[in-house]
């Protein structure tokens, strides 16, 4: 088979020099510091850590490797690395504990032209290998209506809505037990999509909702 990042001939979906530069990406070699609260990697522990102000927790630094793999994953159709981005999420959603994922859905559109959604497949493998509940709770709007509205409207006003067939669900899921909710994206960049996302749970449901990216712009 061929590396999914250089092309090359390789055993492996990635071979053995882009795994390297991949672990090379994380935030757990970039960063020397360590958060004295939790031990996750920190740029600076004088900005505080993310994880234990936010409940966020990420990868690494969208470049190289981790930008060719994601993608070529979203906009290639390159499928396979969906078990290779899901293997870089386990160590990450393994501290929220046994958390319920919510997958951020894809735009209609990148769903139309790939035949699928990239991170409800990501998830749906996640949840197989850690043995996790997931929940597809939230839908894009269509665009139609989305783009009747003026850019600072768009910027204000989040196209993420309720998928009323799983509205149901998770209110016997959070009725259920006391479960973490974690949010799943690829790219974490100004953070509104996801803040959004949780804004909109919260405003339903009195939970707890982390957020776990696999790389940061
Ligand atoms: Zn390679
Ligand atoms: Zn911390």
């Amino acid at each position: 088979m061929w590396c999914l990042s250089c092309n090359t001939l390789s055993d492996t979906l990635l071979c053995p020099a882009c795994k390297k530069k991949l672990a090379a990406l994380s935030f757990a070699q970039l960063y020397e510091h360590r958060c004295p609260t939790c031990g996750t990697p920190v740029l600076d522990p004088l900005y505080g850590c993310e994880f234990c102000q936010d409940a966020l927790l990420s990868y690494g630094v969208y470049d190289g490797v981790l930008e060719h793999l994601i993608t070529g994953y979203k906009h290639a159709g390159h499928i396979q690395s969906a078990w290779l981005l899901a293997e870089l999420f386990v160590p990450l959603v393994a501290r929220f504990g046994c958390p319920i994922l919510i997958p951020i859905p894809s735009s209609r559109s990148g769903r139309r032209s790939l035949g699928y959604d990239h991170m409800a497949l990501v998830t749906w493998i996640l949840c197989k290998k850690m043995n996790l509940r997931s929940i597809r709770l939230l839908a894009q709007q269509p665009k139609g209506q989305y783009t009747l509205l003026s850019r600072t409207q768009r910027q204000q006003t989040s196209n993420l809505v309720f998928r009323q067939k799983a509205v149901r669900r998770m209110d016997s899921l959070v009725r259920s037990q006391d479960n973490a909710f974690l949010i799943l994206d690829d790219i974490y960049t100004t953070g509104n999509t996801c803040r959004r996302a949780r804004e909109l749970i919260q405003s339903t449901w009195d939970i707890p909702v982390g957020f776990c990216m696999l790389a940061r712009a």
